[in-house]
C-alpha cells in the first residue's frame, strides 16, 4: 500500500509482538521520539503540532515535572504503608478544590489508573449501598478493568455489558433541546433505577464522564443536577468520572462536575494528574467509605508512592502558579469561535461545541438531516495528520472532530491549528478559502 516501507515494518512488528488488540492513531501512524511543550517530534526531527494529548496536560516533558520526579526517585519511592508527608500534603492541598461534602471533611485514595479509580469508587458504591446495579451513559468508556469495562458500553456491541449494568442516553445538546436534557436525562436514569430494582438488587451508582467524550462530547451545563437527584431519590450514589474532564480541562472549573452544580459522592481521576507519570485516585465523602473501611482494607502497591505524589504535586503547582486554567479558558474559547466562524462557509460543520480545550465538531452530510459523517471525519483527521497536526475523532458514529490539546496551548498554536484546518477543509469540500 501508500505507507513507506520502514513504517509499514514497525506496524508488522508491532502486530507480531503486541498481539491484534492494540490500535494506531492515523492512516500513517506517526513514529514520535520526543515531545515538548505542546510539540511532538518524530525520529527525522519532523514538527507536529499535538492538540489531542490530555495527558502532558502541562506540556510534554515540562521541566517542573521531571524535576520533581527525577529528584523523588534519587530520594525513595515506597507505598504508603509508611507514613510521608508529600501525600499528605497533596490530599490536603487537593481536598478544597472539590467544594462541597468532600471540601467539608473527604478523603483521598490513590490508584495507578483511571481504571483502578473507578473500579475502587464501585466496590466502594457496592459495600456503602449493599448493591450492584449501576448505570452509565449510552457510549460510555470508564476503563480497562474486568468490573469497568462492564460498564464501557464504547467497547463495542462484542464486549459485554454487566447483567447489572444498565445505560442512558447521552445529553446530546445537538439533537436535543438543550432546555429540557437534564429533565429526560433524570427521568432515564429513574427508569432505569427502577429496572434494577425490579430485576436484581437496585442501584448502587450512576457514573458519567463530565463531558460524556466518548459519547461525542456535550458541554451543556447544569445538565447533571436534576441527574444526581434523580440517583439519590434512587438511593444510590454519585460517581463522577473526572478522569478526561479534571484538572481545569474546562476552561471555567477546576472540576468538570461543577459546571453541573451537583455535589457528586465519588470523585475519579486520573490521566493528566500525573503529565504521565501514572498516578490515579478518588475523592470521597467520609461516611461513603466508612464502612468499607471498617470492614476490610485498601492497599495499592504503586498508588500513591512517593514519585506518583511528586509528579501529581508538581502538575497541581503548575496549573496554580502559571494561569493554566485562564489560558484554557480564553484559547478554548478562541478556537471554538473561529471554527463556528468555519461552519459558516462549511455546510458539513453541522456544531461545534465543548468546554475549555475540550472541542467537539461534528461532521455531517448535510445540516437539514443531520446525518453523521464518519467518512468526512476520519478525511479531515488523516489530512490533518498530513500536514503533522494531531487531532481524533469520537461518538458513537466516530463523526465528532475531537481536538483536546495540552492545556499550555498558546495563541499561536492555535493559529497553527486554525490554519491547517482550514486547508484541510478546502481540500476535503473543494473550496478555496
Ligand atoms: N474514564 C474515562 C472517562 C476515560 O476516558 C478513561 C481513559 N480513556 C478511563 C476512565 C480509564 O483510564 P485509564 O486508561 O487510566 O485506566
Amino acid at each position: 500500500d501508500a505507507l513507506p516501507a520502514e513504517t509499514r515494518r514497525a506496524i508488522e512488528r508491532r502486530i507480531r509482538l503486541l498481539g491484534p488488540a492494540y490500535r494506531l492513531f492515523y492512516q500513517d501512524p506517526v513514529q514520535v521520539s520526543t515531545g515538548r511543550g505542546t510539540r511532538l517530534f518524530d525520529r527525522e526531527g519532523r514538527e507536529y503540532l499535538d492538540a489531542y494529548n490530555n495527558v502532558a496536560s502541562v506540556g510534554h516533558a515540562n521541566p517542573r515535572v521531571v524535576e520533581a520526579v527525577s529528584r523523588q526517585m534519587a530520594t525513595l519511592c515506597t507505598h504508603t504503608r509508611y507514613i510521608q508527608d508529600g501525600i499528605l500534603d497533596y490530599a490536603e492541598q487537593m481536598l478544597p478544590t472539590f467544594g462541597g461534602r468532600i471540601a467539608a471533611a473527604g478523603h483521598m485514595m490513590f490508584t495507578c489508573t483511571g481504571s483502578e479509580a473507578n473500579d475502587l469508587a464501585m466496590r466502594i458504591a457496592k459495600h456503602h449501598t449493599g448493591r450492584h446495579g449501576i448505570i452509565c451513559t449510552a457510549e460510555a468508556y470508564h476503563g480497562n478493568s474486568d468490573l469497568t469495562a462492564s460498564f464501557s458500553p464504547s467497547l463495542g456491541a462484542q464486549s459485554p455489558l454487566g447483567t447489572w449494568v444498565r445505560r442512558v442516553p447521552a445529553p446530546d445538546s445537538w439533537r436535543n433541546d438543550p432546555a429540557t436534557l437534564g429533565q429526560k436525562m433524570a427521568e432515564a436514569v429513574a427508569e432505569q433505577a427502577w429496572l434494577l430494582k425490579r430485576h436484581g438488587d437496585g442501584l448502587a451508582a450512576f457514573i458519567a464522564d463530565s463531558l460524556f467524550s466518548s459519547d461525542g462530547i456535550f458541554a451543556t451545563p447544569e445538565v447533571l443536577r436534576p441527574v444526581a437527584e434523580a440517583v439519590r431519590a434512587a438511593g444510590g450514589l454519585f460517581v463522577a468520572d473526572e478522569v478526561q474532564s479534571g484538572f481545569a480541562r474546562s476552561g471555567d472549573h477546576f472540576w468538570g462536575f461543577q459546571r453541573h452544580g451537583i455535589d457528586p459522592d465519588i470523585v475519579t481521576m486520573g490521566k493528566p494528574m500525573g503529565n504521565g507519570y501514572p498516578v490515579a485516585g478518588i475523592a470521597v465523602v467520609p461516611e461513603v467509605v466508612e464502612r468499607f473501611g471498617r470492614d476490610t482494607r485498601y492497599f495499592n502497591t504503586f498508588g500513591g508512592n512517593g514519585v506518583a505524589i511528586a509528579a501529581a504535586q508538581a502538575v497541581f503547582d503548575v496549573i496554580r502558579d502559571d494561569g493554566v486554567q485562564d489560558n484554557v479558558r480564553r484559547i478554548g474559547a478562541l478556537i471554538r469561535d473561529r471554527l463556528s466562524a468555519l461552519a459558516e462557509r462549511f455546510e458539513a460543520i453541522g456544531d461545534v461545541r465543548g468546554a475549555g480545550l475540550y472541542i467537539g465538531v461534528e461532521m455531517v452530510t448535510d445540516r437539514a438531516s443531520r446525518t453523521p459523517d464518519a467518512d468526512a471525519a476520519t478525511r479531515i483527521v488523516n489530512g490533518l495528520r498530513a500536514r503533522r497536526v494531531l487531532i481524533s475523532a469520537t461518538g458513537p458514529e466516530a463523526n465528532v472532530l475531537k481536538i483536546r490539546p495540552p492545556l499550555v496551548f498558546s495563541e499561536a498554536d492555535a493559529d497553527w491549528l486554525l490554519a491547517e484546518t482550514e486547508n484541510v477543509l478546502a481540500e476535503v469540500y473543494g473550496q478555496t478559502a
